[in-house]
């Protein structure tokens, strides 16, 4: 077995399993929440179907395997919907590229990864493509709203539910991963796995780390709010609204009684006496209208999230 997250295993087993006995779909949709690793062990399916041997894990020595791990494989495809939307014209060239024959191994793979982020038109594609499969090959999509994927899609596809798994298994996921103790600092945050490590990969832990403790100096007035935010700049304002979001949405549920994380406490103090629960709602509200019209808005970004902050 890999070292593939243990919640993440059982699912793996069970594509093998109907791999290994010839009863494997042609098209798979990936699910669960945010960050709890579909992406990963979609990647590990990949693996596995792209191997020249036949059993049911990947052999990891087969030229196919060796140009998958120089991620070079020219019968293995990815879209990425992440940063935008799939567009039709990508399903149609991807379409075509994998009506060829295999050209190393057996099967061809296209994985497609947030999956929800496709138009209408490119929806419509996917779908012709996996009413009429190409011999030997595998759709696999990822999403996190798998209910905003075409319901037709869906039956399609064989659905592997990735499980979200408990703090304390993601506390100990955390300490096997290089400074991954570091990121338990941040679990006010989120405490998906695989978002945290992502934040660490883009070098932006200490980004979020400072945030607690900048807003609490801001609400006890020892600073000003542009010292709150003397590092945001137009490509992090994102991650600023996300920061400030998650604040806002622990301290409304704590207020109906959910458990508050300790870097939170006198935020939480600061702002029930300052707004009260009712204004906080709104803050709330206002904090996730301003990330959405981030994308769309010729408004200065950064004098938005200061007038927000002004008003805490
Ligand atoms: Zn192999």
């Amino acid at each position: 077995m890999t070292n593939l997250a243990h919640w993440l295993q059982p699912c793996l087993r069970q594509v093998q399993v109907l791999k290994q006995t010839n009863r494997l779909s042609h098209a798979l949709l990936i699910t669960g929440a945010d960050g709890v690793g579909q992406e990963e062990l979609a990647r590990e399916i990949v693996k596995d179907l792209m191997c020249e041997v036949d059993q049911a894990a990947a052999c990891g020595h087969c030229h196919s395997c060796q140009l998958m791990q120089a991620d070079t494989h020219p019968d293995f495809r990815v879209l990425d919907g992440q940063a935008s939307t799939i567009k039709v014209d990508q399903i149609r060239l991807l379409v075509r590229q994998i009506s060829q024959k295999p050209q190393v191994g057996q099967n061809k793979v296209v994985l497609m990864t947030h999956a929800q982020a496709m138009n209408i038109n490119a929806a419509n594609a996917v779908l012709k493509a996996l009413e009429e499969p190409a011999a030997r090959t595998y759709f696999i999509l990822t999403s996190s709203q798998s209910t905003s994927l075409l319901p037709t899609i869906r039956s399609r596809c064989l659905l592997v539910n990735v499980p979200t798994p408990s703090l304390p298994d993601v506390k100990q996921w955390l300490m096997q991963q290089p400074d991954g103790q570091a990121l338990s600092s941040l679990f006010w945050l989120t405490t998906q796995p695989f978002r945290l490590l992502s934040i660490q990969q883009q070098g932006k832990v200490s980004l979020y780390a400072e945030l607690p403790n900048q807003l609490t100096t801001m609400l006890q007035g020892s600073v000003p709010v542009s010292e709150v935010l003397k590092g945001l700049e137009s490509n992090n304002i994102e991650d600023y609204c996300n920061g400030f979001a998650a604040i806002l949405h622990q301290c409304i549920c704590h207020s109906a009684g959910a458990p508050l994380d300790e870097a939170l406490q006198d935020i939480y103090s600061a702002l029930m006496a300052r707004l009260g629960i009712q204004t906080l709602m709104l803050r709330y509200q206002s904090l996730q209208k301003l990330k959405s019209d981030l994308k769309k808005t010729n408004l200065n970004p950064i004098m938005q999230l200061t007038h927000e902050l002004n008003q805490w």
